[in-house]
């Protein structure tokens, strides 16, 4: 009897993950496709960038796991020992800061979730409604300022792409969901670069979560973590063995949003400090929202006193995290330091997160990896901020820009071959 149920356990087991994921041909009717699109003759001359991003990867998995695809493109390229998140290193403001140029505090994403005092919503990564509207995002993406200059564009899930920005969505591009698997948006990718000139997208931008869901959940040093690490290693290698198939000038851009840190230690808000009637964003930086100022004066003396806090007015931010946005920041910003967080209420704290400050944590240090015609040989660089990103691709895509972002083009001008 009881092998029986262990059976019959095993198999709802294996129909849930069999439909965890869709069949690749399940995966292609999801492509959402902008009819009528060309590459001018112009965008058929330049050369082709994919970027891709591992969440979570953190500056030092690579070396550490024996990420030997990976390894190859560090050799054959540019790399730095590590690249700076902008404040916070959460995902969300941080893909978007990439493909921008623009710190969080201006691109519109301060965080996973926040509140807008003038749309009185709140922005969610998980909600749709919020995530798929144009007007959270600032900025002009990488891809929207390629289709602008008439140069197709792909997005396998980058952060933005569900919402027709400036109204302009990539030529190709899928609604975010985890069921597609991982080797499935490569082959998608490769198939991309077969397309005919004129419908070949010249920027590729992809996604993949496995690392980051593995550092959270076991932290960074588990060897489930090695393991996600070389899984996304092994789909980068048939990404490396398409592009070479393909005779293409594509440059490949391996890039991620943060790192990843242990932590062992939770504060319940609510448990130290009476909230009242204040609305709280948990996500990393926690921020208090009170619009009554003696209530929020309390709030802030009180929390001056919680040891592992630093608590900051809106205003008060240190200036090098570029944290500023009068709509969408709390009027109290809350920061704890590894390996402390700060919860809504008292569960279990283990495995890794991420979302402090870039700059007193190592660990919050991310990836840049960048080879291909474009690019100089075997070159590594000083650690630098991921707001350049965007200068350095529109310069190999020949895109030009005149509105004002933070990243600047003489940062990374000098990795690229004249
Ligand atoms: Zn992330």
């Amino acid at each position: 009897m009881k092998k029986i149920v262990a059976i019959v356990t095993m198999s709802v087991t294996c129909l849930a993950l069999y439909a965890q994921t869709y069949s690749y041909e399940e995966v292609l009717s999801l492509e959402r496709k902008v009819e009528g699109r060309k590459n001018s003759d112009w965008a058929m001359q330049q050369p082709y960038v994919i970027m891709l991003s591992i969440d979570g990867f953190r500056y030092d998995y690579a070396e550490r796991y024996g990420a030997t695809n990976i390894q190859s493109i560090i050799d054959s390229g540019v790399s730095t020992e590590r690249m700076i998140p902008s404040f916070p290193s959460k995902t969300f403001p941080n893909h978007y800061a990439i493909v921008t140029g623009m710190y969080p505090g201006n691109n519109g994403l301060v965080s996973n979730e926040f509140y807008s005092r003038e749309k009185d919503y709140w922005y969610n990564i998980r909600d749709k409604k919020a995530v798929t509207d144009a007007s959270w995002y600032s900025g002009v993406p990488i891809w929207v300022l390629a289709e602008q200059h008439q140069m197709l564009s792909a997005n396998f899930f980058w952060v933005g792409s569900e919402a027709p920005i400036e109204g302009i969505y990539s030529t190709y591009s899928y609604p975010y969901t985890s069921r597609v698997a991982n080797e499935h948006r490569v082959d998608r990718i490769v198939e991309w670069l077969g397309f005919s000139e004129r419908e070949r997208p010249h920027l590729i931008l992809g996604y993949f979560s496995l690392v980051d869901d593995a550092g959270h959940r076991y932290g960074p040093e588990h060897e489930k973590t090695k393991e996600a690490v070389l899984e996304i290693d092994r789909v980068i290698g048939k990404l490396l063995k398409g592009i070479e198939s393909s005779g293409l000038p594509v440059n490949v851009v391996l890039v991620s949003d943060h790192g990843m840190a242990n932590i062992s230690r939770g504060i319940v808000l609510p448990e130290v400090l009476d909230l009242d009637d204040a609305k709280v964003a948990y996500s990393f930086p926690p921020m208090i929202y009170q619009p009554d100022s003696a209530k929020l004066e309390k709030l802030y003396n009180e929390l001056l006193k919680v040891e592992n806090i630093d608590v900051y007015k809106a205003d008060a931010v240190p200036d090098y995290l570029m944290f500023e946005n009068e709509d969408c920041i709390g009027d109290l910003v809350l920061i704890s330091k590894a390996p402390t967080v700060i919860l809504d209420k008292a569960k279990p704290v283990s495995g890794g997160t991420h979302g402090f400050n870039p700059f007193d944590h190592e660990e919050m240090g991310a990836i840049f990896y960048g080879s291909g015609p474009s690019f100089k040989e075997g070159v590594e660089i000083s650690p630098f901020q991921n707001i350049h990103i965007y200068p350095l691709l529109a310069e190999i895509l020949g895109l030009k820009y005149s509105h004002e972002i933070d990243g600047k083009s003489a940062v990374l001008g000098g990795i690229l071959r004249k």
